[in-house]
């Protein structure tokens, strides 16, 4: 058996991966981020993404959803944009009239069949790593072909039951562990494995995240981290260093929220509202 490589990510580990925002610099400078998902009912779960897409720094943000979200998303989130789906009530064809710098997609978007042909036309079109969740992952388990068309350095942020479909059951956290190395080496994707110690893999290496706490264990907490992964590959940080510093950051704000307001009284939107204190706390 190979052996796996792990680093504990301390303070220390991700300071250096941060870039200060520069004094003659533009929004363009930080990048424009789609956020596609959402379904009847599941709307939330984009706005919370893009919320904290735009709080970690990401020049622009526009989210796709389906016609149902449209004015929601424009009441709640005035900062993003909002495209939307021919469909009403969920995801039948993803067309983005630009380039985007980074596409985080998948939360609250259902696994209906029409959403899963464009979700794999989608795949076959876009050429730069998306930062792939939820339904996008169980997508991606129901229809394994399409693994083969993930663009190499995607990011993958399956919780514990996403993660079982993705690589089957395992019979013991060492096994679990090995599986999830090799299949991140085998698509050459970065996996995060969410948890108490949220791990990510990257090229048969493991970051083992230092920290967050149980009052995360909420609605909307992934979704996130996954807005929060996006906006840092939108400002330019390559796929593992912005998982790596996505991971630790949305652990920080978390634990700087229940804090403030306690494990039980955590919400997800007690974490995108201190995104900040963790910058601060940080840099
Ligand atoms: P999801 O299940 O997709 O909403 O993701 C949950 C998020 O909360 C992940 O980032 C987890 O790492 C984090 N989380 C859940 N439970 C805990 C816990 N007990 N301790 C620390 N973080 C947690
Ligand atoms: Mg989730």
């Amino acid at each position: 058996k190979e052996e796996v490589d792990y680093e504990f990510m301390t303070q220390f580990d991700v300071q250096p991966i941060y870039r200060p925002r520069l004094k003659f610099s533009h929004k363009g400078t930080y990048g424009h981020a789609v956020i596609v998902g959402g379904g009847y009912g599941k709307i939330g779960a984009v706005q919370m993404a893009a919320n904290a897409c735009l709080s970690i720094g990401a020049g622009l943000a526009t989210t796709f959803v389906p016609e149902c979200g449209y004015h929601s998303l424009q009441t709640a989130l005035p900062e993003a944009m909002v495209l939307t789906d021919a469909e009403d009530d969920y995801i039948s064809e993803i067309k983005i009239p630009f380039k985007p710098n980074a596409i985080g997609i998948g939360m609250g978007m259902g696994t209906k069949e029409e959403t899963v042909q464009a979700f794999g036309k989608f795949l076959k079109e876009v050429d730069l790593p998306l930062v792939i969740d939820a339904d996008g992952l169980n997508i991606l388990s129901q229809n394994p072909k399409l693994l083969n068309e993930i663009p190499k350095l995607s990011i993958l942020t399956p919780h514990p039951k996403e993660l079982e479909r993705l690589i089957g059951e395992w019979k013991n956290d060492f096994d679990k562990l090995d599986k999830a190395k090799t299949f991140a080496t085998k698509h050459d994707i970065v996996l995060v494995i969410k948890g108490a110690h949220t791990i990510t893999f990257y090229g048969g290496k493991g970051y083992v995240n230092s920290t967050g706490n149980p009052g995360m264990a909420t609605a909307g907490s992934g979704d996130v981290l996954t807005g929060m992964i996006t906006g840092l590959v939108a400002m330019g940080y390559d796929s593992l260093p912005a998982t790596v510093l996505g991971v630790y950051l949305h652990g920080l704000a978390g634990d700087i929220g229940a804090s403030l307001v306690s494990y039980d009284a955590l919400k997800a939107t007690g974490i995108i509202e201190n995104i900040g204190k963790a910058y601060l706390e940080l840099f």
